[in-house]
């Protein structure tokens, strides 16, 4: 039988890292923010991006440092004080991050969302070149929901889930999950002696779903659960999630070294991402079609490049940056889907022209491809 002692963590090879933090852990179970635990998270982080990795924050704990600072006792049920809670703890939540990290010469940045702008194409792609941009320069960006515009009609509602949908965003290799328990287990431990800690599982196995949420069973019932769904959501974009005890010693380097100190769900061979899937699945709304040269067809569908200006032909229908739209051979056949960087005004005025030109031609340059590799979809 394999033991976890002989498995290497998942988060051994990963590149590319969401970790989310709760709020419990963050502000010490609602007393205020435990700025000893950001500190080790971020020196932590701090050495993951020495090891070239790259690291997205995804912190809970704007609302229970906002209820700490306000000196309320009660979790307000009312939408507008949890907005107001929110607004005045991101203050503090991002200051902290801010002053952990500067003492390891790392920027952060804050960055708000919601489900809205996620499920936005425009607004999506918007946040994605975001994070990307500020992943180059070497910045930690902390993310949470807008809880201050966030009504119930426009929410992610949970951080595991914003955690989830940060981690498809970018597609990230891993999902880290710290939270106050040590991962996941098949019984509730307090109350069940037999209960086995789960060392690794397929994400997708439906059985866990019941262990984390049944009546009875997986331990905090709702929060395992809202954990578990975020990781067969993370799994869909070909990411592992680990689910660890934040105030495990070193937690964030042992599992970098490879260690198995969590619960490891593991994503199987995914084809596509699951943007890619929503690409390649659109049988309705493609706004426009591209038709490319032989070259243009080579680098797409034999070596994963992005497609640039240059091999496009011509470009038919109306179209937006942000929207999807259809690449076709020389011969008219699809040969490819993406989400486009420039409007068809502009596709117009650039297209069999050297990326160099689109600033002259444009009068500005956001994007030197017109589809980045990233929000393509080669179709066979
Ligand atoms: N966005 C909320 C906050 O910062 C937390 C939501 C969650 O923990 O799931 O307070």
């Amino acid at each position: 039988m394999t033991t976890a002692a002989d498995m290497r963590s998942v988060v051994a090879d990963a590149n590319r890292i969401v970790i989310k933090v709760g709020s419990s852990l963050v502000t010490n179970d609602g007393k205020g923010l435990d700025l000893v635990a950001v500190n080790h998270w971020s020196s932590q982080i701090s050495a993951l991006k020495k090891q070239g990795r790259e690291v997205v924050l995804v912190s809970s704990g704007a609302i229970a440092e906002g209820m700490a600072r306000l000196g309320w006792t009660q979790r307000p049920t009312e939408m507008h004080k949890l907005q107001a809670a929110a607004a005045v703890g991101q203050m503090g939540l991002v200051h902290a991050y801010e002053a952990a990290f500067a003492q390891h010469n790392i920027q952060t940045a804050q960055i708000l969302l919601t489900h809205e702008d996620l499920a936005d194409r425009k607004r999506y792609l918007n946040a994605r070149s975001t994070l990307f941009a500020l992943l180059r320069l070497g910045v930690v960006p902390i993310v949470n929901e807008n809880d201050t515009v966030s009504t119930d009609e426009i929410k992610v509602g949970d951080n595991d889930t914003l955690g989830a949908l940060v981690t498809n965003l970018i597609e990230a290799d891993c999902l880290i999950i710290l939270t106050d328990q040590r991962g996941l287990y098949n019984a509730d431990p307090r109350h069940n002696p037999q209960a086995t800690f789960i060392s690794h599982a397929q994400a997708t196995d439906a059985s866990l779903e019941a262990m984390a949420g049944g009546v009875g069973t997986g331990i905090g019932t709702g929060g395992m659960l809202t954990k578990v769904l975020a990781a067969q959501r993370a799994a869909k974009s070909g990411a592992h999630t680990v689910i660890a005890s934040g105030r495990e010693d070193l937690v964030l380097t042992r599992l970098a070294a490879g260690e198995c100190i969590g619960s490891e769900l593991q994503a199987s061979e995914p084809v596509w991402s699951a943007r890619k899937q929503w690409m390649a699945d659109h049988i309705r709304g493609l706004r426009g079609r591209l038709t490319l040269d032989a070259g243009a067809v080579r680098a797409l569908t034999k070596d994963g490049k992005s497609l640039l200006p240059i091999g496009v032909k011509s470009a038919e229908g109306y179209f937006e940056a942000g929207d999807l739209v259809s690449c076709l051979d020389p011969e008219g056949k699809e040969c490819a889907r993406g989400l486009v960087n420039y409007s068809s005004a502009e596709t117009r005025l650039i297209l069999g022209q050297p990326s160099s030109n689109i600033s002259t031609l444009l009068g500005v340059i956001s994007h030197a491809e017109l589809i980045h590799r990233d929000n393509l979809v080669v179709l066979n």
